[in-house]
């Protein structure tokens, strides 16, 4: 399961509001994508849900559970960041079962969660390597697949691409639809490129300014879009 809403939440850094009262239902399984100009607050939207950021105002819900006050270790979700650290001293299989083994998990079902993760992800093949010896879209692929191991709810990405030459980005692109696919998980992916946002969302919600412009499948945004604002971002004719 991994319902999540957002209930009036509110951000105050001090006395400055980046974000200001955000209504939003995530179904499970859903891909939504966060865009909007840098600044707008997608990052802090991002990290408000996964408990990096607190939540000034408002409530965070998962399946129904208010998870307000939780850390990001009690509600279940794993962010994926375009600086992926991966450990340099260990192999790919030791990167991807780390955080299972710090948590105790025995080394049989560690290994058998890595190699299905590396399967979905088709790292099988390059697991005995370090991440030195891996391409920059594999090194991503690395860092996806430590989040997959953990079965999370849900899968929260601050633009994991951005950092990826353009033709790289287009292959991961696909290979995140196709994650996302394969997992039917909840998936929230921020970003700032169009193209991306209008290729992998069910549910595209265009931020301005710490508020959302709209919420709407990429076809609404583009056939209707709310104001001038959302036509000129997602680049409808209107
Ligand atoms: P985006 O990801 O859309 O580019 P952010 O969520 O990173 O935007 O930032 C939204 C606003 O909040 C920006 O004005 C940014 O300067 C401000 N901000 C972000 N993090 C902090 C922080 N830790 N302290 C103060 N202001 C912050
Ligand atoms: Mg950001």
């Amino acid at each position: 399961m991994g319902a999540i809403t957002l209930d009036s939440v509110e951000k105050w850094f001090g006395d400055v509001q980046v974000i200001k009262g955000v209504d939003l239902e995530i179904a499970d399984g859903e891909f939504v994508v966060f865009v909007g100009p840098s600044g707008c607050g997608k990052s802090t939207l991002l990290r408000m849900i996964g408990g990096l950021e607190e939540t000034s105002r408002g409530r965070m819900l998962i399946d129904g559970r208010d998870v307000t006050p939780d850390p990001p270790s009690k509600r279940g979700l794993t962010m994926v960041f375009q600086s992926y650290a991966l450990y340099p001293h260990m192999s790919v299989r030791d990167n991807m079962g780390f955080s299972l083994k710090t948590a105790g998990a025995p080394k049989a079902e560690i290994d058998a969660k890595v190699d299905e993760a590396a399967r979905i992800l088709k790292l099988d093949a390059l697991l005995d390597r370090r991440p030195k010896a891996l391409s920059g879209g594999q090194r991503q692929r690395v860092a996806i697949g430590r989040s997959i191991v953990r079965d999370p709810t849900a899968f929260l990405f601050d633009e994991p691409l951005s950092n990826l030459d353009a033709a790289l980005r287009v292959e991961m692109r696909y290979e995140i639809a196709k994650l996302h696919q394969t997992l039917q998980a909840t998936m929230i992916y921020v970003t700032h490129d169009q193209v991306e946002a209008m290729t992998l969302a069910d549910r595209i919600v265009v931020l301005e300014a710490g508020r959302i412009a709209q919420v709407g499948t990429p076809r609404d945004l583009y056939e209707n879009p709310a104001n001038l604002f959302v036509a000129q971002f997602i680049g409808s004719p209107k």
